[in-house]
């Protein structure tokens, strides 16, 4: 069976990198299967173990890392995020096109150790637009918002180091241009 592709998604905290993703999973034709991430953030209210990400306190994050179990990891405003490496082989291996949903330290390791993926970077329309998705969000101190805003235009910074960078000013457009690349990477 020919082997999935590995794509990684990036862009700043804010830019409806989930929102877009959950668009793209909708069209089977693109054959996705997500990575999930481990962090030691605690969830948010919505979010479930197992979906969004296996949560986990430091010393089993850390333990992770010295086992070799992690394609990557990055520490990103306090807490730690990494990828399961077992887990991505073997979907992989199974010929899905496997998505890495990930923050820009963790991108760059992952494209020097594998430098045919396919990588994309979302960017907001604006810097004010950007702020106000994030406010919106309403699940985080002030502390934590202007601090996911000075990392995020840190981030935008990176963008020209992905082979792809695409605008989120609307869900639906950003799902469809990214979808074609998709497609006509995968040619
Ligand atoms: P959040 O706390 O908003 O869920 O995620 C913060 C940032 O960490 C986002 O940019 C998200 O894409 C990124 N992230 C999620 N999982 C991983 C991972 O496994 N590795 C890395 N390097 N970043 C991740």
């Amino acid at each position: 069976m020919k082997r999935g592709m590995l794509i990684i998604l990036s862009g700043p905290s804010g830019v409806g990198k989930g929102t877009v993703r959950e668009e793209l999973f909708k069209d089977e034709s693109l054959n996705l299967a997500y990575s999930i991430s481990m962090t030691t953030r605690k969830p948010r209210p919505a979010e479930k173990e197992g979906v969004d990400y296996f949560f986990v306190d430091e010393k089993t994050f850390t333990q992770k890392i010295a086992d070799g179990g992690l394609i990557e990891w990055a520490k990103f405003v306090g807490n730690y995020y990494g990828t399961p490496k077992d887990y991505v082989e073997e979907l992989l291996d199974e010929g899905k096109n496997v998505v890495l949903e990930i923050e820009v330290q963790g991108a760059l390791q992952v494209m020097k150790k594998c430098p045919d993926a396919l990588t994309i970077f979302l960017v907001p329309p604006s810097m004010e637009e950007l702020e106000r998705r994030i406010r919106g969000r309403r699940t985080e101190s002030e502390d934590i918002v202007m601090e996911r805003l000075n990392k995020a235009r840190k981030e935008i910074a990176t963008k020209d180091q992905y082979k792809y960078v695409v605008e989120n000013d609307d869900i639906m457009a950003a799902k469809e241009k990214i979808a074609k690349i998709i497609k006509e990477h995968k040619a």
